[in-house]
């Protein structure tokens, strides 16, 4: 089995190194934008979009033509690398997986990617490695790097600069350890499992939003471009690269402690472009409450979860676990007791209490509940053994007051095999 790992180190570049990096990370903009406008125009006169093959042809144009020669002094597949973003921007927007491809302006993701390993030294034993156009680069070595390196991606954080390295390796096939869970995300808690265990509120943004605040009213205040103006900008990315510490060091903890422990991890298709989307309205008419709604601390909470997901999904993988996308029908509102379906069995955001039979407890709780006995469900109807699977939940989900009000052992509206929650072991997916 092949696995795929990034390696990530703070670089400590030299001045010269330093100017260099910010020269390429400004040409990789400038090509991408140009062929953004490009296809636009193409776009607008009725023209076909240019495919990646000629969107190289016209860079090696712009190399030579004199008014844009500096392109020549930036390493020429990092460039290249930016085209086949776009191409992939273009494809993401044509499958509506994204918005469509914006204009990048600087001081906004300033990364570029080496993409041949024959041109990438790694020298780990004097903490430095070698990459064309800027030679041997230092970088704070705190993890050993293993497999083959694939790729680097040079990015610029808060006054920093990082480098990702992508490595490759054969690894053995993990045999999953755990049983099934279902999670259900939300905004009070950030993850709550059908096993009543559940993870904080992804609040680390809340906690700097003041700081944060206070220093874009100081940024404000001063003379654009001047050198207060250029201290106060330094505060605000510092400020912004901290919460993205914390966020990443968040999500990776849960992540991994959830994919260690589970062979089989059922989490609800969110489609979190479509949240988003409903809170910010339409691009014509954003309205002021509804643009400050959608503002910074949603979208880090859309990020948060899609982030989490893809975490998961990959973890999972190495440890012989898989992910499974549930889609979304009435999780919040189903009682796994009696199955009775009512927008009324939530009388707060944050209780269940069926109008039906009585039954109560924490609705993430439930949630997650109904997310687990729906992709079990799903298992079935692809005609899986589910007989073996240990299954996560709360030892005293179902109270025996609630059972005898139900008189059955239904859950998500679906009778149960009994051995899900009896039976230890994995589910041999
Ligand atoms: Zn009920």
């Amino acid at each position: 089995m092949q696995r795929f790992q990034a390696f990530r180190f703070e670089l400590m570049p030299n001045g010269q190194q330093e100017r260099q990096m910010r020269r390429f990370a400004g040409a990789c903009r400038f090509v991408y934008n140009k062929a953004l406008a490009l296809q636009k125009e193409r776009h607008e006169r009725g023209e076909k979009k240019l495919g990646y093959a000629g969107l190289c042809k016209l860079l090696t144009e712009w190399r030579n033509d004199a008014e844009t020669a500096w392109l020549a002094e930036a390493p020429i597949h990092p460039l290249q690398q930016k085209l086949k973003d776009l191409e992939r921007a273009y494809s993401n927007f044509f499958a509506k997986r994204a918005d469509f491809p914006h204009f990048k302006k600087k001081g906004q993701s300033d990364s570029f990617r080496y993409p041949d390993s024959k041109q990438i030294k790694l020298d780990q034993g004097n903490n430095r490695i070698f990459l064309p156009k800027l030679g041997w680069l230092r970088y704070r070595n705190s993890r050993k790097v293993v497999g083959a390196v694939k790729n680097v991606t040079i990015s610029a954080n808060g006054g920093k600069w990082f480098i990702s390295i992508q490595t490759k390796r054969e690894v053995k096939p993990a045999i999953p350890v755990g049983g099934a869970v279902g999670i259900d995300m939300g905004i009070a808690r950030f993850a709550t499992l059908s096993d009543g265990t559940f993870y904080a509120p992804l609040n680390s943004f809340r906690r700097h939003e003041e700081r944060l605040r206070k220093a874009q009213q100081a940024m404000s205040r001063k003379v654009k471009f001047s050198n207060n103006w250029k201290k106060a900008k330094a505060r605000v990315q510092r400020i912004h690269s901290r919460i993205g510490n914390t966020r990443r060091d968040f999500l990776h903890k849960a992540s991994t402690a959830i994919s260690k422990n589970h062979a089989m991890v059922f989490v609800e298709d969110l489609q979190v472009r479509n949240m988003s989307k409903s809170t910010a309205g339409t691009a014509d008419a954003p309205g002021r409450n509804v643009r400050a709604k959608s503002g910074l601390n949603k979208s880090i909470l859309d990020q948060g979860w899609r982030e989490f997901r893809r975490q998961l999904e990959y973890k999972l993988a190495w440890n012989g676990g898989r992910l499974i996308i549930v889609p979304p029908q009435n999780t919040s509102r189903t009682c796994p007791c009696c199955g009775h379906v009512s927008a009324d069995n939530r009388p707060t955001q944050a209780w269940f209490a069926c109008v039906d039979c009585g039954f109560e407890d924490n609705a993430d709780v439930i949630g997650a509940i109904n997310i687990l006995s729906r992709g079990m469900q799903l298992l079935r109807d692809e005609g899986r053994d589910t007989t073996d699977a240990s299954v996560g939940m709360r030892a005293d989900w179902l109270p025996v007051s609630a059972r005898m009000a139900c008189g059955s052992n239904l859950v998500g509206g679906r009778k149960q095999e009994p051995a899900e929650t009896t039976a230890h072991g994995f589910i041999h997916a």
